[in-house]
């Protein structure tokens, strides 16, 4: 049987161990692409560039090389939806916990022996990205395959995609709109590939297959001229993006009889010395807990993407400066968005550091490591010519690992972990996240508020915070102006250590 639970959350070791009672199935041949492809040729991917990254993928996965790709992959597909239906459930707890008035800070705080939520919750998300990682990496190297037999439709979505950009181009005040309907044309070729993979191909993934996304866009536009519409229908049954009924009822709620809760500016009065700076100590680790009354952080990780323009347009609306967690890798290519970066800085945003590439620092080797924390502020004073003043752990797994803070320490940056947690990632829905920001907002009266700028659910929800935050009328900060203002107006100043 090839089920694999996942109650215990020791990854791959789970998986490993699974995994090891299947049985040998052979591999597939490497096979050739089609000669002639004509317009499909650009849509190829480099067979050997990925099957020699899948190869990577098993590798490291602890998987025994006599499981076939296969059966591998029909293992990652089960083991998903498991994780999904698992952190469903953990989300239902933690929405639970968030309405009673517990906080990320109580949840991080527990006593050795006690069942430890949020870290299960982060130990999963951790677990999905691997293992999406994995699916990804397979459905690369049958790619070129599918191409040929679905090479129809394939031409059918890169057609849907110019018209969409030709859209862009007549209206581009509606950009955002536009953009997030390119996503969903990119989100029907990913379910071609994956419906191919996942042998449901061609009936069922064909149905889902609908080009009215775009004429919705192009009619939402006839309709709202020189508006900025950003909603989507919903569509049988499925989440939509309602912003403009969220933003509503955001109105209507928000209508004076919170604003009791928000004292303004209640700055801290200046104080001797440095209170926070580079450590292993607590004066090295922020959570937003220590922050004055009323005054609030926003922070996006994992970024730059595609929909980190939208956050920053959003942004300048609200004339709020934001921190920007980024990851190296996201801006050490042309190929990625380095010019996203240098906006978020001429903006007046605050740039940090989210590691290379997003592990779980603790499973690294030392190598490894200093490639996630030196090798990504490296490229940081390349690409943007400045060394970031604050790190965040991905998953903020590690945190009190004394290794690794002094690892962070000793490239002068603060680690700065945060009191809200949105669960953005989790959710398509943004009524849902925006609900929950502002339970925990209002439990904590001051802090550090977590979104990921790579989803578009977050571009829509963060913004409906931004709204309800200004009519607050709360200070938002980045963290080195908060930083400062707490350290008595002070920044303090350090030589990385090699
Ligand atoms: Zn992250």
């Amino acid at each position: 049987m090839m089920s694999l639970s996942v109650r215990s959350f020791a990854p791959w070791i789970t998986l490993a161990l699974v995994l090891s009672s299947c049985s040998t199935v052979g591999q597939a041949p490497v096979r050739r692409p089609a000669s002639g492809a004509g317009t499909l040729q650009k849509f190829r991917v480099n067979e050997h560039l990925v099957r020699t990254q899948w190869q990577q993928f098993r590798n490291w996965s602890g998987i025994p090389s006599s499981v076939g790709d296969a059966e591998l992959q029909s293992t990652l597909l089960k083991t998903l939806v498991q994780t999904y239906a698992k952190a469903d459930e953990l989300v239902v707890e933690l929405d639970r916990l968030f309405e009673s008035g517990v906080t990320v800070e109580h949840l991080v705080r527990t006593r050795p022996g006690e069942r430890n939520l949020y870290a299960e919750f982060m130990s999963l998300r951790a677990l999905k990205e691997n293992i999406e990682e994995g699916i990804k990496l397979r459905s690369e190297v049958q790619f070129n395959e599918a191409l040929d037999s679905e090479s129809t439709r394939v031409v059918a979505l890169d057609q849907l995609e110019s018209q969409a950009r030709k859209l862009m181009e007549e209206h581009p005040e509606q950009e955002v709109l536009i953009d997030l309907a390119l996503e969903e044309v990119r989100e029907h070729a990913r379910s071609l590939k994956t419906g191919y993979l996942e042998g449901r191909f061609p009936e069922e993934v064909s149905s889902r297959f609908d080009v009215s996304r775009i004429r919705k866009v192009r009619r939402q536009i006839q309709s709202h001229p020189g508006e900025s519409v950003r909603a989507f229908a919903p569509q049988d049954g499925e989440a939509g993006i309602h912003v403009d009924r969220f933003i509503k009822k955001v109105q209507s709620q928000t209508a004076g009889e919170l604003s009791a809760l928000f004292a303004k500016s209640d700055r801290l009065p200046a104080t001797e010395g440095i209170k926070i700076e580079p450590s292993t100590t607590s004066a090295g680790n922020i959570t937003g807990a220590g922050f004055p009354k009323g005054v609030w952080a926003l922070t996006y990780d994992d970024g730059p993407a595609r929909t980190t323009g939208a956050v920053l347009d959003n942004l300048k609306k609200h004339d709020i400066k934001a921190t920007f967690f980024m990851l190296s890798q996201q801006i050490d290519s042309s190929k990625k968005f380095p010019e996203v970066a240098a906006r978020e800085m001429k903006e007046g945003h605050d740039v940090a550091s989210h590691s290379y590439s997003h592990p779980q620092v603790p499973k690294l080797a030392a190598s490894q490591r200093a490639r996630e924390i030196g090798g990504a502020v490296k490229v940081f004073e390349q690409v943007l010519g400045k060394r970031p003043d604050f790190f965040r752990l991905p998953y903020g797994a590690g945190v009190s690992v004394p290794s690794i803070r002094t690892d962070i320490a000793q490239a002068c940056m603060v680690h700065a972990f945060w009191n809200v947690d949105t669960l953005d990632w989790h959710d398509k829905d943004p009524e849902l996240i925006y609900q929950r920001s502002v339970k925990q907002v209002e439990s904590l009266g001051r802090g550090i508020i977590l979104f990921h700028d790579i989803h578009s659910q977050s571009v829509v929800a963060s913004e409906m915070l931004m709204r309800y935050l200004k009519e607050k009328g709360v200070r938002m900060v980045t963290l080195s102006e908060v930083v400062k203002e707490i350290n008595g107006g002070k920044s303090w100043s350090c030589t990385p250590v090699k």
